[in-house]
């Protein structure tokens, strides 16, 4: 029997029967895991509020030999209750995590990834929240698993990046017009905005982004890019997304 007790953020929790839940989690120490929380539904007392989404918290792990994980206790480090009232915030935490759970594979250790969640949802929780700092998580998320989409030079010809080349995610990112294999859409802001936020430094919880309603065109051309990314290299359409785009969230 291997007992682990380790760090974690709630990336999801379903319900499984009447009275068990099975949480994912995203560790410190194993990456993303599944555990199976017996009595969960009907004591609520046992993991009080310690298995919603966005939650940081310590947990100890038990595993058998070949069975799944068993979380065998869960305590609150961080509940984050400032996301939980606010539906723009609620839509940018549930992208977040949704991405670290389709990014990563089971029992993957991810350090600077974990880092970066974790600092992103304190980031959301504590300091005024802007679109923006979502795109630089996303961006630099990619990179944390090796997958960063090419940005300021053609990922064909290294030529730097210039005003109407495109985007080509088969390519690996930007793509100039020599080397496009395909009519492309020509990117504006949208690639120049992502190059910054992929080599921004962490985010800092005491300071935000400057958000300007002028760049809005050049946020939306990131996301899309950004979308067709993750479409193409991990072939995920993420709900959130389009839960964002429902309720009007960038
Ligand atoms: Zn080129």
């Amino acid at each position: 029997v291997e007992r682990i007790v380790t760090e974690g953020i709630v990336l999801r929790t379903i319900a499984c029967g009447d009275a068990d839940r099975i949480v994912t989690l995203f560790t410190s120490d194993l990456g993303r895991i599944s555990a199976f929380a017996a009595h969960a539904r009907k004591s609520r007392r046992r993991f009080a509020g310690a298995l919603d989404p966005f939650t940081a918290v310590r947990v100890a792990l038990v595993q058998r030999r070949g069975e799944t994980w068993r979380l065998d206790s869960a305590e609150v480090i961080d509940s984050v209750p400032e996301i939980r009232g606010d539906l723009a915030l609620i839509a940018r935490a549930g992208y977040a995590v949704e991405l670290v759970r389709e990014l990563c594979r089971d029992q993957e250790p991810h350090v600077d990834l974990y880092r970066s969640l974790s600092g992103f949802l304190v980031q959301l929780a504590r300091s005024p929240s802007s679109p923006t700092d979502l795109l630089r998580f996303e961006v630099q998320a990619l990179g944390e698993v090796g997958l960063s989409p090419r940005l300021t030079a053609c990922a064909v010809c290294e030529t730097p990046t210039s005003a109407g080349d495109g985007f080509d995610p088969a390519q690996g990112g930007i793509v100039c017009r020599r080397c496009a294999t395909r009519p492309l859409r020509p990117l504006h802001g949208g690639a120049r905005l992502l190059a910054e936020l992929q080599s921004a430094p962490p985010p800092d919880a005491r300071s935000q982004t400057p958000e300007n309603a002028a760049d809005a065109p050049a946020r939306a051309e990131a996301r899309q890019a950004l979308e067709e990314f993750l479409d193409y290299h991990v072939g995920v359409r993420l709900r959130s997304a389009r839960f964002m785009r429902d309720v009007g969230v960038e």
